[in-house]
């Protein structure tokens, strides 16, 4: 069976969790960006970050056969510090069009603030503009308030909810999630968030349609096998063979390939368009060749 983690941070890894990824099947990732512990000072610091999302850490992941694909925003958290917000925004058009971005993300509520709300919204314009999908992450304190907020918010914004991933469920906010017409994704992460066993309820209960699992590994205390590890536990529950390869494949490779890649490595991507001012001109130099040779991306 091949295995996607549609959402691990890859930068905080180590050559030997890359290793072990692939021998357990995964095949492919998708690496969000996010806050990365230390506050950043500077928006230059976002750009490296970026281009390292871009560039090597994909040429990372494709030593060990692993497709890595990321997705680009200003995240939740940083959204509330001024000296770098804006910037983010401002330099994010200039990366949302390169080959291996498959969405906006993550992005979503922190703390639930007014800056929160504000870039959330921007960010999902940005989307809206370069025909990409959101990953929404929702928040750890006050987390129901948190999911109802968000949907309110993306229902706002006119998005297609099928163009919407909204992760780190529980028991709580799932039954808000599906409804919407948006994608579900379960954080399995050890101690927090979710647990093998209760992603199997969760399924037994609610079955694989637009459901997706990750292991959303990171510098915290995370295990990058949490995907294999759960399906396992699924294998043992008796739930039919057909819904966990379509929660752990095809439903990552469906939502993902709304960006015009195709995460599965068959068939030729769509062409992605804009509305986007200068998009002609910026598409000269998505040929994708840079990215072969990591050092120049
Ligand atoms: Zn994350």
């Amino acid at each position: 069976m091949m295995l996607f983690d549609p959402h691990i941070h890859m930068t905080s890894r180590t050559t030997d969790d890359y290793a072990a990824m692939a021998a357990a099947g995964i095949a492919a990732i998708v690496e969000p960006a996010f806050w990365v512990g230390q506050p950043r000072t500077h928006v230059g610091t976002f750009e490296d970050y970026f281009l390292s999302l871009l560039g090597w850490e994909r040429f990372r992941a494709s030593q060990f056969g692993i497709r890595h694909f990321c997705t680009l925003a200003l995240n939740p958290k940083e959204a509330n510090n001024p000296r770098v917000a804006q910037g983010v925004i401002d330099l994010l058009p200039r990366y949302l069009e390169k080959d291996g971005v498959v969405a906006v993300g993550e992005i979503g509520f922190d703390d639930q603030t007014e800056a929160e709300t504000k870039y959330f919204s921007a960010q999902i314009e940005l989307a809206k503009e370069f025909n990409l999908p959101v990953l929404i992450h929702t928040p750890h304190r006050d987390k129901k308030r948190g999911t109802e907020r968000t949907l309110a918010l993306v229902r706002e914004s006119g998005i297609k909810p099928e163009l919407v991933l909204i992760d780190h469920n529980n028991e709580e906010t799932l039954p808000l999630v599906l409804p919407s017409g948006c994608w579900a994704g379960h954080s399995l992460y050890p101690k927090t968030k979710m647990d093998e066993e209760r992603m199997v309820q969760l399924v037994k209960q609610y079955g694989g349609e637009r459901m997706v699992i990750n292991s959303a590994a990171d510098w915290g205390v995370s295990d990058p096998l949490k995907v294999p590890q759960t399906v396992r536990a699924m294998v043992e529950a008796g739930i039919p063979h057909s819904t966990i390869t379509r929660i752990v494949w095809d439903n990552p490779v469906n939502f993902f390939r709304q960006s015009g890649a195709a995460p599965d490595g068959t068939g030729p991507a769509r062409r992605r368009t804009t509305t986007h001012d200068g998009h002609a001109r910026r598409h000269l130099f998505r040929s994708g060749h840079i990215y072969n040779r990591p050092f120049a991306a």
